[in-house]
């Protein structure tokens, strides 16, 4: 068989990469940053016995690795082996620690804290007791990042994966997500009435927001907070009060109805979300 036609199952795609030698000549390419050649590659990695490099090497051929007019060079599944390596997700397991972080609480104006635990991070206002938000981090992120860099990292990564979400693709397989509002959800913030949740029909991974979360990219909630001089790109969702606050009220049960008012400087925007996540703005 052509070695560009290889399928494997993933347990077979999965033991290929548990070999230090293959992990070897993947991050090799990766840090050549061109095309290397049969000898230079063999050389790179430094493998004195070819028989057995050739072997390795023949075994990523068409997977992970591409051979191209006579080159090697890494293909997109390539890349995504060195990412995972990277992110750390598989391959550290970072302790337990608590960040102070250089953001304040709305409510009391104590700086937020971050747990780090088992790869979730929890942000919390320790005076109030409330958590802000939980998601899954990858270990890896924290290398060569300060903690004055971590609240914008936290809140960007959680606005990111949230919006890919309601896009409708899965970060975590690329599978199809499906939203809903919810009124009961293991996920569920405390004392949130309502909500919104995606879950991947694939992997069945959960993304689970607030109402206020969900309308935040909507144009019309760009563009007011843009009138008031507020970039949404730039202002970290945590700063805000109205979503903060989070009141989003069911004004109509079959079908539910959401209601959620924006408040800017006296100024209000009522915003309604249908039970097809249809959004509304008043
Ligand atoms: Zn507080
Ligand atoms: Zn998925």
């Amino acid at each position: 068989m052509d070695a560009d036609e290889r399928e494997l199952s993933p347990d077979e795609a999965f033991s290929l990469l548990g070999n230090d030698t293959r992990i070897g000549i993947i991050q090799t390419l990766w840090e050549a940053d061109e095309p290397l050649s049969f000898s230079e590659l063999h050389d790179r990695v430094g493998i004195s016995d070819s028989g057995q490099f050739n072997y390795h090497l023949n075994k990523l051929v068409g997977l992970f690795v591409r051979q191209k007019n006579g080159k090697y060079e890494l293909p997109f599944a390539g890349f995504r082996v060195i990412g995972a390596i990277l992110s750390g997700t598989y391959t550290q397991r970072a302790e337990s620690t608590t960040y102070e972080l250089d953001l304040p609480c709305i409510g009391c104006e104590t700086r937020l804290e971050a747990e780090y635990d088992e790869e979730m991070v929890t942000v919390r206002c320790p005076s109030c007791d409330v958590e802000r938000s939980t998601f899954g981090f990858p270990p890896g992120a924290f290398e060569e990042r300060d903690v004055d860099e971590l609240p914008r990292t936290f809140e960007r990564w959680l606005r990111n994966i949230f919006s890919m979400m309601t896009d409708g693709i899965c970060l975590n397989c690329s599978g199809r997500t499906v939203g809903s509002l919810v009124t009961e959800s293991e996920y569920f913030e405390q004392e949130a009435e309502i909500g919104v949740e995606f879950v991947c029909d694939r992997c069945n991974d959960h993304a689970f927001g607030s109402i206020g979360s969900y309308i935040l990219q909507h144009p019309a909630i760009v563009a007011f907070h843009y009138e008031h001089g507020i970039d949404l790109g730039e202002e970290s969702a945590w700063e805000l009060e109205w979503l903060i606050e989070n009141e989003a009220e069911i004004i109509a049960e079959k079908p539910l109805l959401v209601e959620l008012t924006v408040e800017l400087a006296g100024d209000e925007l009522t915003v309604r979300v249908d039970d097809g996540l249809s959004i509304e703005v008043e």
